[in-house]
C-alpha cells in the first residue's frame, strides 16, 4: 500500500485484511498491539460459548472484552446499559473505531427505530445498545427472535445486587434472557469490588457454569498523596500552578463549597466550574458536557458527579474534604487515568472532618451505625498511614500487593518511625487520672505543666502525669494525640464534649503488653509548597502541546469529546515517536485503521512541521526531555525491558536490585499496562523452578509481603528476581 492509500481507501476496514486471532482485531479496531492481562483470556471463554463474568476495575479495558467478539461472531451483539446518556458517546466512540454500531431507546422516531432494526435484521450492525427496560418489553423480544443474536453483553452488572450502591430492580428481569435465549451466551461486566456483589450477579442473571474473571484492583498509574487539611484553598492553588491544561475533579463535601471554591479558582484565573445534584438540569447537562469536551477543565463537585462519566483524559481527582468510606474514595479517583496515562489524586485530610462525619452519623442514627463507623475508621487509616497507601488500599478489597508500590507519598517520602510507647504512656496515664473528661487542648497543658485557669480550676495540677510532658510544644503533643486517636489509642467522646478517653488498646499500652511506633512531626505529610522552577514534562513538550490543539479542533468539528478523537496516552505516544509517514503512525499505541483514515493526515502534518521548525534545536529539545525523566521508577524498568534487556541487566544498568526490578515488572503487568505476568515469568523462571518456588511459597507462605524466610527456605538456590515473579503470580 503506498502511504496515501491509508487514507483515501474507502474499503470497508473489515474487508481489507485477515483477521483470524482476536489481537487482529485490536490493532486493527483499536490501534493497540497488545492485550492487557486477561482480555484475551476474557474474549476466548465468550467466543467459545461460555456464559463469562467480568470484574476490572474502572479503566481497566472491559469494553474489548465483549466488543472484539461482538466483531468476531456472525450476527450482532445487544448490550444492555443503564446509563442512557451514556450511550450515544459509547456509539460514538465505536463508530470512530470503525465498528458497525447503534443504540435503540424512546427519544428515537419510529422511522429511526425501524432503520435500526433493518440493520440488524440484515446484518449490519454488529453491537446494539438497549436500556433494561426497553429490552424487557414484550415487542423488543419479538423482533430480538427475528435476528441472529451472538451475545448479550450487561454493563455494570452490579445493578442486580440488593447489596450493591446501584441497585436497579429492572436488572433482577434479567434472568428471562437466559429462559428465552438458552443458547446465547451472556458475558455480566462491572467495576464493583463488593464480594457480595460479585457472588449475586453470576446466580441472578441464571448463568451457567459461569467462567469468572477478577483482575487485579491496582491502578498504578494513579498516584497516591494526602495532605494536611489546612489552607486547603492555597494548596489547592499551587498544585493547579503545577498542571496547567490539564482537567481535573475537585471534590467537595457540600453543594455551596462546589459554589465557592470554582468562584475562587475562577477569580485566580482558573477555568472552573461547579456541578452538584440541586442544580437545574439543563445546566447541569451543560456543565457535564463542557467539562467533557475540555471546554472546562476544573470541576468542582459534590459526588453527584462522574457517574458514568467516560472521559478518560482526567489527570487529578482532589478530595477536598475525605470520603466516608473506601469504597467510595476509590470509585472516585477511579475517575482520573482511565487512559493509562499518569494521573495524580490527592485527598485533604484534617481531623474535624471526620468528626463532622461523627457527628453527623449520631445525629441520624442510622441502623447500621455500628459499619459505617468502622467504614470510615478504615478510610482514616487510609489518610494516616505511615506505610504504602496503595497496600491499603487493596487490602480494603481482600487483594495483596506484595512489595510497596512506589507511586504514593509514603513511598516516595518514606516515614521514619520511633519508639512511641512512653509517650502514649503519659498521654493516657493522664486521661485516667483526670477522670476520662478532659478534651484534648486541656490535657496537653495538663500534661506541659500549664498553670492556665482551666488546670488550676480543675486541680489537674495535683495528678502524678502533671507536667510529664514537659519536653515537648504545645504542636507536637497535638500531632502525637491525633496518631494515638487514630490507631486506637485513645478515643474522643464525641458525646461528651470531646474529651479524650481510653481507646480499645489502651489497657495494653498501659500494661506494656503493647508497643506504639509514632512518626515524628517533622516526617508528617507537608502541605504543597510553591515550585520555583516547573520543569518541563519529558512527555508533554511543545509537539504534545500542538497535537492537543488539533485533537480539540477536530473533536469540535466532529461534535464529540476530544478524548474520542484519541486519549492523552495516545497522543504522548506520537510526541514520542515523532511518525513522519502513515505506517509510522500506526505504531503508536491507540491509532487503528480507521482512525488513521480519518484523522492520520492531519496530525502527520503537525508533526512533519514541527519536527522541521525544529531541526535546528531538535537536539536542545532532546537534552531538556532527557534531563528531567518524569518517568515512574516502574516505567523506567519498563522502558528498559520493552528494548530486549534482561532482569539481571536492568539491575545492573539502574544499580537496583534484580528484586526490585522484577517487583517494577510485577506492579507493571498486575496495573494493567501491555505485559502479560505469565509471559514475564516464563520468560526468565523455567518451569521446574517456577514449581520449586511454588513448593517453598506453599511451605513457609508469604508474610507481610517479604520473601526472605522462602529464600532462605530454598538455600539461596534463586535470586529474588526469580522470587518476585513467581510470588506476584502465585495464588491469583
Ligand atoms: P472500562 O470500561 O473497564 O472502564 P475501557 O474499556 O473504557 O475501560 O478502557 C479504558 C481505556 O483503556 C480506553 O482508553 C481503552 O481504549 C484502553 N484500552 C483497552 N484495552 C487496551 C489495551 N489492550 N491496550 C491499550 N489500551 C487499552
Ligand atoms: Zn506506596
Amino acid at each position: 500500500m503506498t502511504p496515501t492509500d491509508a487514507f483515501t481507501s474507502k474499503q470497508p476496514i473489515s474487508e481489507r485484511s485477515d483477521l483470524s486471532q482476536p489481537a487482529d482485531y485490536l490493532k486493527r479496531y483499536y490501534g493497540y498491539d497488545l492485550f492487557r492481562p486477561m482480555q484475551e483470556d476474557i474474549i476466548k471463554s465468550i467466543t467459545s460459548g461460555r456464559d463469562t463474568v467480568v470484574l476490572m476495575p474502572t479503566g481497566g479495558g472491559k469494553s474489548v472484552c465483549f466488543q472484539i467478539p461482538a466483531l468476531m461472531l456472525p450476527g450482532i451483539t445487544v448490550v444492555v446499559s443503564p446509563l442512557i446518556a451514556l450511550m450515544k458517546d459509547q456509539v460514538g466512540a465505536l463508530h470512530m473505531n470503525g465498528i458497525p454500531a447503534a443504540f435503540y431507546n424512546s427519544t428515537q422516531s419510529g422511522r429511526e427505530q425501524r432503520i435500526i432494526e433493518d440493520d440488524c435484521i440484515s446484518g449490519k450492525l454488529k453491537l446494539l445498545y438497549v436500556s433494561p427496560e426497553k429490552l424487557l418489553t414484550e415487542a423488543f423480544f419479538t423482533f430480538l427472535k427475528h435476528v441472529t443474536v451472538s451475545l448479550f453483553a450487561i454493563d455494570e452488572a452490579h445493578c442486580i445486587s440488593s447489596w450493591g450502591h446501584d441497585f436497579r430492580p429492572e436488572y433482577t428481569q434479567l434472568h428471562v434472557l437466559k429462559k428465552q435465549f438458552p443458547a446465547v451466551p451472556t458475558i455480566a461486566l462491572t467495576a464493583t469490588a463488593d464480594k457480595l456483589t460479585r457472588h449475586d450477579i453470576a446466580t441472578r442473571l441464571g448463568m451457567n457454569d459461569p467462567a469468572i474473571f477478577i483482575s487485579s484492583f491496582n491502578r498504578q498509574n494513579l498516584s497516591l498523596q494526602v495532605l494536611p487539611g489546612q489552607n486547603r484553598i492555597q494548596q489547592i492553588i499551587k498544585l493547579l500552578q503545577q498542571k496547567p491544561d490539564t482537567s481535573g475533579i475537585i471534590y467537595c463535601l457540600s453543594r455551596k463549597s462546589t459554589e465557592s471554591l470554582a468562584a475562587k479558582l475562577q477569580e485566580k484565573g482558573f477555568n472552573a466550574a461547579f456541578y452538584h445534584a440541586k442544580m437545574d438540569p439543563a445546566d447541569r447537562s451543560r456543565t457535564q458536557e463542557a467539562f467533557l469536551r475540555d471546554d472546562v477543565k476544573i470541576m468542582c463537585a459534590t459526588i453527584a458527579f462522574g457517574m458514568g462519566i467516560d472521559k478518560s483524559n482526567v489527570r487529578w481527582v482532589i478530595h477536598y474534604n475525605m470520603p466516608k468510606n473506601i469504597e467510595g474514595f476509590y470509585q472516585e479517583i477511579g475517575r482520573a487515568g482511565r487512559d493509562g496515562a499518569a494521573a495524580q489524586t490527592v485527598l485533604f485530610y484534617s481531623f474535624a472532618d471526620v468528626a463532622t462525619y461523627k457527628e453527623m452519623l449520631a445525629e441520624n442514627n442510622p441502623a447500621n451505625l455500628g459499619l459505617q463507623l468502622a467504614k470510615l475508621e478504615r478510610m482514616q487509616q487510609y489518610a494516616d498511614a505511615h506505610t504504602c497507601r496503595r497496600q491499603i488500599l487493596l487490602s480494603y478489597f481482600s487483594e495483596e500487593l506484595p512489595e510497596p508500590c512506589g507511586n504514593c507519598d509514603v513511598c516516595r517520602d518514606p516515614r521514619v518511625t520511633f519508639d512511641g510507647t512512653v509517650l502514649a504512656q503519659k498521654a493516657l496515664s493522664a486521661i485516667v487520672r483526670t477522670g476520662e473528661r478532659v478534651p484534648m487542648n486541656l490535657l496537653i497543658d495538663i500534661l506541659r505543666g500549664s498553670r492556665s485557669q482551666a488546670v488550676l480550676q480543675g486541680g489537674y495540677d495535683q495528678i502524678k502525669t502533671y507536667g510529664a510532658g514537659r519536653d515537648l510544644r504545645f504542636e507536637d503533643w497535638r500531632n502525637y494525640l491525633h496518631q494515638l486517636i487514630n490507631v486506637g489509642v485513645i478515643e474522643v467522646g464525641y458525646d461528651q464534649h470531646y474529651a479524650l478517653r481510653r481507646g480499645i488498646l489502651a489497657d495494653q499500652v498501659l500494661k506494656g503488653n503493647r508497643k506504639i511506633d509514632l512518626v515524628r512531626p517533622d516526617d508528617a505529610p507537608k502541605q504543597v509548597v510553591e515550585k520555583t522552577r516547573t520543569k518541563p514534562d519529558a512527555t508533554r513538550d511543545d509537539l504534545f502541546e500542538q497535537l492537543r490543539v488539533l485533537r480539540k479542533q477536530l473533536a469540535d468539528d466532529q461534535n464529540v469529546p476530544p478524548y474520542v478523537i484519541f486519549t492523552d496516552t495516545t497522543l504522548e505516544d506520537m510526541a514520542r515517536q515523532r511518525p513522519t509517514t502513515p505506517d509510522a503512525l500506526r505504531n503508536v499505541s491507540g491509532v487503528g485503521e480507521r482512525k488513521l483514515q480519518l484523522f492520520g493526515r492531519k496530525f502527520l502534518e503537525v508533526i512533519a512541521r514541527y519536527v522541521r521548525e525544529t531541526s535546528g534545536r531538535g537536539t536542545v529539545v532532546r537534552t531538556i526531555v532527557n534531563e528531567t525523566p518524569k518517568r515512574s521508577t516502574q516505567q523506567q524498568t519498563l522502558d528498559l525491558y520493552n528494548t530486549g534487556m534482561t532482569i539481571a541487566e536492568i539491575a545492573a544498568e539502574r544499580q537496583l536490585t534484580t528484586g526490585s526490578i522484577a517487583s517494577h515488572l510485577v506492579q507493571v503487568a498486575k496495573s494493567g499496562y501491555n505485559l502479560d505476568l505469565e509471559t514475564l515469568i516464563s520468560s526468565f523462571v523455567s518451569p521446574a523452578e517456577r514449581a520449586d518456588i511454588e513448593r517453598a511459597i506453599q511451605a513457609v507462605g508469604i508474610q507481610e509481603g517479604r520473601l526472605k524466610a522462602i529464600f532462605d527456605h530454598l538455600e539461596g538456590r534463586y535470586d529474588y528476581g526469580k522470587l518476585t515473579l513467581v510470588a506476584g503470580a502465585f495464588d491469583r
